[in-house]
């Protein structure tokens, strides 16, 4: 291959190797065998495969409107085909009178059918056998095209590269018996099978053994760093339940813990207990209270000599987890501060040095915890709320705060589905807080489009003559956008014309505001000062008043599903009755449409998660961390669940028997792991 063409592949495409050539699989098959009529092509056919003879071939246009449009006919009918890029190399390739194969996107053009930069190749009449002849179609780049690396000399490429290879170089990669349950091919024909199926039923068992693979190998590798975590890694013993933790749980937990909570207790105090470092992902819809949890195991933290800390994404939030930790701590000799940008420098001063010399058991605050110049004694136990806010870097950060690592618990209220977290977060453990407290009614979603505002409004005065609160949520779509800012002043003019003062008292929060003028707003609400809350999404994660029974989002359409459930996740904390009023524009996306149906139908997070994943794939869930996780040739999260639990299962099964993988069944897995390592005999492309 010229090394003019390797480095377009490795640009383009990023193909390196002839393993990466291998595993650039067709996506799709091209049966040649089956051609469409011109005369019967509709708007119905998306995509068109046609043969027959060029008539036609002309320059048309001047510069950008410059294109070449070929006229194809077969006994039916014609074609147009026009390129508007590589007109020079087309020109040069493609003869008049000549019979031709052509395959694209169908579209229409005056009536006429035409597709635009089709692939084209020479025609040779298939003869009619009666078998398949499957020709790998692969993904291109509209550069390679034009410098004559389309899809099917790809195709060639790796053909010829098929001859080479040996069941050596692709050697067998499952243990025997996985191979026999689930009735598997090899490795090695999978790898030619995915290419160059005999039917289309050989192609199907070659993607199902690969899917498999990439899922299998993916769930083994990060159950391995767990799993050798476990293993290995030195942890802070946290081996006595001491005073601190009893006397609270004795005479001052202010509720009955729900089974879930006891649960999640005890499968981190078994993990802290270990003498392992623990690194643990806490789930828990909104309101199921992560928070008394977390504040128990600093307790056991404090009872065995160890300092920890609550790190909140927001000032608000932490002043929150503040104001209740203090207050139901009220009566212990617990020594709880508060730390966060805005503290004033005496004070910053105070805490720090209360962190060093040991003396403070608890510090809460937002990420200004974890700055260098915060020096603590002895940390055994951070815990990290609403986890999406905080980024990889920053939890490594922490690790560096004790010689040995304190216990990590990484809590948060974006349900995430059990088949995103096994993928994205398969290295950590995982607990999950899976019933709310007793007592709580689920809040009733409503839609309706702003022209009832009024009727709404009303319906709100009648919630605040009960005595109740209500929040009003305008959307915030970019953090700095003037015109958002400008939205949710006229919406504040609006919502003060509907509620007058003196009768009615509002709050308003937004990103603005210094946090000074935010908190001692927020915290007129939280007293019950102000009967209105006025928002941008900043009260969006954990902020609790369970007085407030009434949300109404505006312009709900704008919102993501995640986080219309965190929103409403404010109301419904209390006894009473509460209402989500999902205010909606004349303009409505289908997509929008289906996240509104699925939040009147449901209060249940994890379906909600399920559901967001389903509408915008893996990429792109918030919470998801290095994405390239999830970046996976073949498997998809979303419809193949069923087989990426049975690779989860059979990984486990791989790291609870054998994780060395010595046993003479393991060894073809090993091997593989080790290769994928970078250690490939695979030569490089040049
Ligand atoms: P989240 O999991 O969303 O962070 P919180 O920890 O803020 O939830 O808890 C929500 C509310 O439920 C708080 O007011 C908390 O005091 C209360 N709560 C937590 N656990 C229980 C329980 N077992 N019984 C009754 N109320 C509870
Ligand atoms: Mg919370």
């Amino acid at each position: 291959m010229t090394a003019l063409r390797a480095d377009l592949l490795k640009k383009e495409l990023g193909i390196f190797t002839f393993k990466d050539l291998l595993e650039h699989y067709p996506f799709r098959h091209l049966d040649k065998t089956k051609l469409d009529k011109i005369a019967g092509l509709s708007a119905a056919n998306e995509y068109a495969q046609v043969a027959g003879k060029i008539t036609e071939i002309n320059i048309l246009g001047e510069k950008r409107t410059r294109r070449l449009v070929v006229t194809l006919e077969d006994e039916t009918g014609e074609i147009e085909l026009v390129w508007f890029q590589g007109i020079n190399w087309v020109q040069k390739a493609i003869f008049k009178g000549q019979q031709y194969l052509v395959f694209g996107r169908l579209g229409f053009f005056m009536g006429k059918p035409q597709i635009a930069h089709p692939e084209i190749e020479t025609f040779t009449p298939q003869k009619a056998d009666g078998k398949n002849f499957l020709e790998p179609v692969y993904p291109t780049t509209e550069k390679l095209k034009v410098k004559g690396l389309n899809g099917r000399v790809l195709g060639k490429l790796t053909a010829a590269l098929l001859q080479l290879v040996t069941e050596k170089d692709l050697p067998e990669n499952l243990p025997e018996p996985l191979i026999k349950q689930y009735k598997f091919i090899s490795h090695f024909s999978a790898c030619r099978q995915i290419h160059f199926p005999a039917t289309d039923r050989h192609y199907q068992h070659a993607v199902r053994r690969l899917k498999f693979e990439e899922l299998f190998f993916a769930q083994l590798r990060m159950g391995l760093i767990r799993s050798s975590r476990h293993r290995h890694s030195k942890g802070l013993l946290f081996d006595q339940v001491g005073d601190l933790f009893n006397t609270f749980y004795n005479n001052y937990l202010p509720f009955e813990l729900t089974a879930a909570q006891k649960r999640v207790l005890k499968e981190i105090r078994k993990d802290a207990g270990s003498g392992k470092q623990m690194n643990r992902l806490l789930q828990g819809d909104v309101g199921s209270g992560k928070t008394i949890v977390a504040l128990m195991l600093m307790l056991i933290a404090a009872d065995n000599g160890f300092q920890a800390v609550l790190m909140a994404p927001t000032e608000i939030l932490a002043q929150q987890h503040f104001n209740s930790i203090t207050s139901v701590l009220k009566d212990m000799p617990v020594c709880v501060k508060m730390l966060t940008g805005s503290s004033k420098a005496k004070e910053r001063k105070e805490v720090l040095k209360l962190c060093e010399d040991g003396s403070l058991h608890i510090l809460i605050g937002t990420h200004a915890v974890i700055e260098d110049n915060v020096l603590f004694k002895n940390l055994g136990f951070a815990v990290i709320d609403e986890q999406h806010k905080f980024g990889v870097a920053q939890r490594a950060q922490l690790w560096k705060k004790n010689t040995i690592p304190p216990h990590v618990l990484v809590m948060t209220a974006t349900p995430i589905p059990r088949t995103l977290a096994l993928t994205a977060y398969g290295d950590l453990d995982y607990s999950v807080i899976d019933e709310l407290p007793p007592g709580r009614q689920p809040v009733l979603t409503l839609q309706r489009s702003e022209s009832t505002r009024p009727q709404v409004m009303d319906f709100v005065k009648e919630e605040i003559g009960k005595g109740r609160q209500a929040y009003i949520v305008y959307p915030l779509i970019e953090e700095s956008s003037k015109v958002d800012y400008e939205n949710l002043q006229k919406g504040y003019e609006e919502v003060k014309s509907f509620f007058p003062e003196p009768k009615y008292w509002i709050s308003m929060v937004h990103g603005k505001q210094d946090a000074a003028q935010k908190e001692t707003n927020m915290q007129r609400f939280v007293k019950g000062d102000t009967q209105i809350m006025v928002s941008t999404t900043v009260i969006e994660v954990g902020v609790n008043v369970p007085n407030a029974s009434v949300m109404v989002i505006e312009s709900a359409e704008k919102f993501g599903l995640s986080q219309l459930h965190q929103l409403r996740g404010r109301v419904g904390r209390g006894a009473e009755k509460s209402f989500c009023i999902l205010l909606t524009g004349p303009k409505i996306s289908n997509d929008a449409r289906e996240r509104l149906k699925i939040m009147t139908a449901t209060n249940d997070g994890f379906k909600i998660a399920e559901k967001d994943l389903e509408i915008r794939g893996p990429g792109d869930i918030e919470g998801t961390r290095q994405s390239g996780l999830l970046n996976f040739k073949l498997a998809n999260i979303v419809h193949d669940k069923l087989m990426l639990e049975a690779a989860r299962a059979a990984a486990e099964n791989i790291l609870d028997t054998d994780p060395d993988m010595n046993e003479e069944v393991n060894v073809p897995v090993k091997i593989h792991l080790q290769q994928q390592k970078g250690k490939t005999a695979w030569s490089k492309i040049s």
